[in-house]
């Protein structure tokens, strides 16, 4: 059952091991199976801190008294925006468990977002707010994001006070994560702190320009947009190169899918 050859693809889950993290170093041996109801879990030891784990720990699927394609289709009607009480009703499992199974894919989802996130060319950014209800609704929030519009990636979001501080951690987030081998085209709405963080941030290496949207009774009913770094040879370059903008525009794919994960989450309310 003991056997020497070590496993490459594997790190000790053991926060004070030498080797906590880190694959390939040869400290991970396989050490048998464990049995379920239905099939088997190999287990593994870390020959550093003689740690013994399995497949499954430090993954979503840790303890979970399911098979993990159970918890797999949940994460998936989730993602295609059927609503927990749907998804507990259709699985035959309680609302709790669906609840906490989702809590766990989200926060293992940021882990792999934030380490595999990174070195991708900014391009197309696009940053909008929107102000949400939490909890009591008298308290209200504010979700500020960064899209990147070709690749629909989301790099960055910000959760809190709309102002110049947090306007400022988003970009340095994203241009953390990022490379700048092309002039950015950015847009964003009016907010007034945009303009001073993107001057400050990039300079003259990025055509930035504002979009900004009129609002009557829902309805948009007029839209102005303003150039503010770059000429306008260098804005109609970038669209040109742009796959998705002919002219300067912000998407409104972001308000919605932004609305589609509020509206998901119960009964909340989006205000632009
Ligand atoms: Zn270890």
């Amino acid at each position: 059952m003991y056997r020497k050859s070590s496993v490459i693809d594997r790190s000790c889950p053991n926060p004070e091991c030498e080797f906590h993290g880190q694959s390939k170093k040869q400290n991970i041996i396989k050490y048998g199976y464990f049995k379920l109801k239905k099939g088997r879990r190999r287990r593994y030891l870390c020959k550093a801190c003689k740690r013994v784990f399995c497949s499954n720990t430090s993954t979503p699927y840790y303890r979970i008294h399911h098979s993990r394609n159970l918890f797999d289709e949940v994460c998936m009607l989730s993602v295609e925006g059927v609503n927990k009480s749907s998804i507990s009703r259709i699985k035959h499992l309680s609302w709790n468990t669906v609840s906490r199974w989702l809590e766990r894919a989200c926060i293992a989802a940021k882990r792999c977002n934030r380490g595999m996130l990174k070195g991708f060319t900014l391009r197309e950014p696009q940053a909008d707010e929107i102000r949400t209800f939490i909890k009591t609704k008298s308290q209200s929030v504010w979700i500020i994001t960064l899209i990147e519009v070709w690749s629909r990636l989301w790099p960055s979001y910000i959760v809190g006070k709309r102002n110049y501080k947090n306007v400022r951690r988003l970009f340095q987030d994203t241009i953390v994560k990022s490379e700048m081998n092309a002039e950015p085209l950015i847009t964003t709405d009016g907010f007034k702190p945009y303009a001073r963080v993107i001057k400050r941030l990039f300079g003259c290496s990025c055509v930035y320009g504002q979009v900004i949207r009129t609002r009557r009774k829902d309805k948009v009913i007029r839209v102005d947009r303003k150039l503010i770094i770059g000429s306008q040879q260098r804005l109609d370059n970038a669209l040109e190169r742009s796959e998705d903008s002919s002219i300067l525009a912000r998407k409104e794919l972001l308000l919605t899918e932004i609305d589609e994960m509020i509206k998901e989450k119960g009964e909340d309310k989006v205000l632009y």
